[in-house]
């Protein structure tokens, strides 16, 4: 008889059981709706949580990263670097505004943008007499970027910097919340992130008067009146109040729900790291990732196997593994867009692409499960 075991998830949700209590509350007040009780303290308690001044809860992360943008007035023709290194959901509001991505590469440490290759970029359209109008600045896999560094840079050239924090809520930077580091900073508590509503996001800044407009934006722009009048474009991108109570039930546990994805990390880099040519991504001394997806490349210098062969080996187990994102300068999408490497000798991130890999990762995994991923992979290593 084939033994059938139950599929393991990359990174699935995982309740605390607070959860109900809230969406229960918004039931029996009637606040189905984007607006109630649950919206305002999620958000305050998200702002707590980061320290910023304040938070809008918005429908999605990439909802609040397209607002941001408009916040800094980037519109058609304008210039936005991003870190190629990500989800789509990064650069994709640019073209929300019909402005133009040019992406940035990693660097080997972080995997996160190369403050070296966001310097070649600006001076590159420094001669070009054109500046970007914002930077976006991805937290990979829960690992903050560089921050000081790249708001050094960006500051000298005075261009605000977004943070893309989606992945990195509970993770810091020298000690402060990542995402609380540019002048925006955007949340995502989509389904597989590290705390969810089943989908949602959040936009923080020190900006009380900008988080005002982005409230404004969210509910399409309805001008102070009885009826409905309308001067701007508007966007439906407020988070439903039901959601938000999710959220809140969630954000109790946030930094359990850390500590157990770093677990998670800690076991799979006790068991794997000896396998010849297998090298986790470093966390470097500046922060606290929060591990969201636990990545490792397999160096082809050092072993014979393949990135694919594991896929393939834990896909056949049921555990389902996933390649490091497929950088955005590599997508058909942006076919046309600049890029700049993190050196003249190659980029990092088409060499994390093509070697790299994301096991299972989420909080709820248990010991047999997280054994089941390392004996798969044990297994592909020494038949090889
Ligand atoms: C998930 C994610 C987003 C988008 O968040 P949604 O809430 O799914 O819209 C943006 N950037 C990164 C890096 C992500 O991982």
């Amino acid at each position: 008889m084939v033994k059938t075991s139950n599929r393991i998830f990359l990174s699935s949700p995982h309740m605390s059981g607070f959860e109900q209590d809230y969406i229960k509350e918004a039931f029996d007040t009637n606040w189905i709706a984007p607006i109630g009780k649950n919206i305002d303290y999620f958000e305050q308690e998200i702002s707590q949580f980061v320290g910023t001044s304040g938070a809008v809860a918005l429908s999605s992360g990439t909802a609040a990263i397209h607002l941001a943008l408009k916040l800094l007035n980037v519109g058609r023709g304008d210039l936005v670097f991003c870190s190629s290194l990500t989800f789509v959901a990064s650069a994709n509001p640019i073209l929300y505004q019909g402005a133009e991505p040019v992406f940035i590469d990693s660097e080997p440490i972080t995997w996160n943008l190369s403050p070296q290759a966001l310097e070649q970029a600006f001076h590159y359209f420094e001669k070009e007499g054109k500046l970007p109008k914002a930077v976006i600045v991805v937290n990979l896999y829960g690992q903050s970027a560089d921050m000081s560094k790249i708001l050094d840079i960006c500051n000298h050239y005075n261009v605000p910097v977004i943070e893309d924090a989606a992945e990195s809520l509970g993770a810091t930077y020298k000690g402060k919340a990542s995402g609380t580091f540019g002048k925006y900073g955007i949340y995502s508590f989509n389904g597989n992130k590290i705390i969810t509503t089943s989908g949602g996001g959040m936009l923080v800044s020190e900006d009380l008067e900008a988080l005002e407009r982005v409230r404004y934006w969210a509910t399409q722009a309805r001008d102070p009146a009885r009826y409905y009048q309308h001067s701007r474009i508007g966007f439906n991108y407020r988070l439903s109040n039901v959601l938000a109570g999710i959220g809140r039930g969630q954000l109790r546990v946030i930094n359990e729900r850390v500590n157990a994805r770093r677990n998670v990390f800690d076991i799979y880099n006790n068991e794997l790291s000896s396998l010849d040519g297998i090298e986790f991504m470093s966390e470097a001394a500046f922060g606290r990732s929060s591990r969201w997806l636990t990545a490792l490349t397999i160096n082809p210098k050092k072993t014979s196997v393949k990135a694919e062969q594991v896929l393939d080996a834990l896909e056949s187990e049921n555990i389902e593994g996933r390649p490091v994102w497929k950088p955005l300068h590599l997508q058909p999408l942006f076919k046309k867009n600049l890029y700049f490497p993190h050196s003249p000798e190659g980029s990092v991130s088409d060499q994390l692409f093509q070697s790299g890999i994301c096991l299972p990762s989420g909080s709820n995994l248990t010991v047999e499960e997280i054994s089941r991923v390392v004996d798969c992979i044990k297994e592909v290593f020494h038949e090889c």
